[in-house]
């Protein structure tokens, strides 16, 4: 009798609910308190940007960078065809056209190589995505985009603590969104942050984040009254939720090395096993530091895939797919995409299956996926 093996478990880290008590003793419950402080200080530090902001979602965070960016109908933003919709989403709520690059079949990451042919004289951002925490070819992408004055906004959803030739994820683009969903290395359940490296945009940042008011320059004393001043929205968090998400950042020493570990253990003890079987493991380019966010595994085919989730289910083990092509959508479609025109995306989306993979992972659970894999029949 086996146990159930979750594909992904909330867990405490370290003293989140004592700080969550102390932002309740504080009687500061509402957003930009110390415990929000806090975050975004580590944040600034340990990634060396301008400014964190930390959002109520990654979804946000994009969001704010359209806003930021004054994105206007008719304007194009290239993404990457494999990563979840709010990467685009947040851009075509502000009227923009989404332009759809595949990815590279090694990283997963979009094919730098594919931009040339994508940038257009409406072209006013792109968005690539360090898809399961390994980093996208930034310099090749900054170097197309820098000289035609194209904003680079890194969707870092997956890539905390990651490193592109030894420079944080998050700090290479003009911005960078962070994601603390449950499912993420470090979470507050829902929550993300808004990281800004154009220094031009930071002032406005604080204004869109606040109701588009300049209230984060009141607190600070830098003006004697707060009034409306732009448009904005309400994009920060609760004290609560801050207050867990420190918690959890504080131990980002252990909680990485515990990833890093288990990543280590499912990738030397399947990799005899994924050769002979023709399946692909993760590629980590040497000039890469990964955030070890996930671990999965490309199958030879669909009916393969759908066969070894089916059965790992059996034996109570959760493993998922991942994205669907973004131009295969409904909403994809109404911007022209089809079937055929994204084929490395295509084939990925069919054959890649995500391994139970989380801070509370044990070694028997990790233990007993891999021997059920070890067992699979082929
Ligand atoms: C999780 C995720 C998001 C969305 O994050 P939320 O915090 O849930 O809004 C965006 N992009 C990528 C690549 C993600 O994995």
């Amino acid at each position: 009798m086996s146990l159930r093996v979750d594909f992904n478990r909330p867990a405490l880290m370290g003293r989140e609910m004592e700080y969550i008590q102390q932002a309740i003793q504080s009687g500061h419950l509402s957003g930009d308190g110390e415990f929000t402080h806090k975050c975004h200080a580590l944040l600034e530090q340990e990634l060396g940007v301008k400014k964190a902001l930390l959002t109520t979602s990654c979804t946000h965070a994009l969001e704010m960078s359209a806003l930021l960016l004054n994105i206007q109908p008719g304007d194009e933003v290239i993404v990457p065809d494999f990563t979840f919709v709010s990467t685009i989403n947040a851009f075509v709520l502000r009227g923009a056209t989404p332009v759809f690059a595949d990815v590279r079949p090694d990283t997963l990451n979009l094919d730098e190589k594919q931009l040339p042919a994508l940038l257009s004289p409406r072209t006013r951002a792109i968005v690539p995505v360090h898809y399961a925490g390994v980093a996208c070819e930034m310099d090749e992408i900054l170097r197309l985009a820098r000289p035609q004055e194209i904003a680079v906004v890194e969707d870092n959803a997956h890539g905390l603590f990651g490193k592109y030739k030894g420079s944080p994820l998050g700090s290479l683009g003009d911005l960078a969104a962070q994601s603390f969903h449950e499912t993420k290395n470090f979470s507050s359940g829902e929550g993300g942050a808004l990281l800004i490296n154009d220094p031009s945009l930071a002032a406005r940042a604080e204004i869109i984040r606040e109701k588009g008011t300049n209230r984060a320059r009141f607190f600070r004393g830098q003006v004697d009254k707060y009034t409306w001043v732009d448009i904005g929205s309400s994009y920060l968090p609760s004290e609560i939720l801050a207050a867990f998400l420190y918690g959890q950042l504080e131990q980002r020493v252990t909680i990485q090395r515990r990833r890093e570990q288990l990543w280590q253990t499912y990738f030397s003890a399947l990799q005899g096993w994924a050769n002979r079987n023709s399946i692909q493991l993760p590629t980590v380019p040497a000039h890469v530091e990964q955030a070890y966010h996930m671990f999965y595994l490309l199958l030879p085919d669909l009916q393969t895939r759908q066969r070894l989730i089916a059965t790992l289910r059996e034996q109570g083990i959760y493993t998922v797919f991942h994205y669907l092509p973004l131009h295969l959508s409904e909403m994809g479609q109404r911007f022209g995409g089809a079937a055929g025109q994204f084929p490395v995306t295509e084939s990925v989306s069919d054959r890649l299956v995500r391994l139970p993979f989380h801070n509370a992972l044990t070694q028997s659970e990790q233990e007993q996926v891999i021997e059920s894999l070890l067992d699979f029949c082929f």
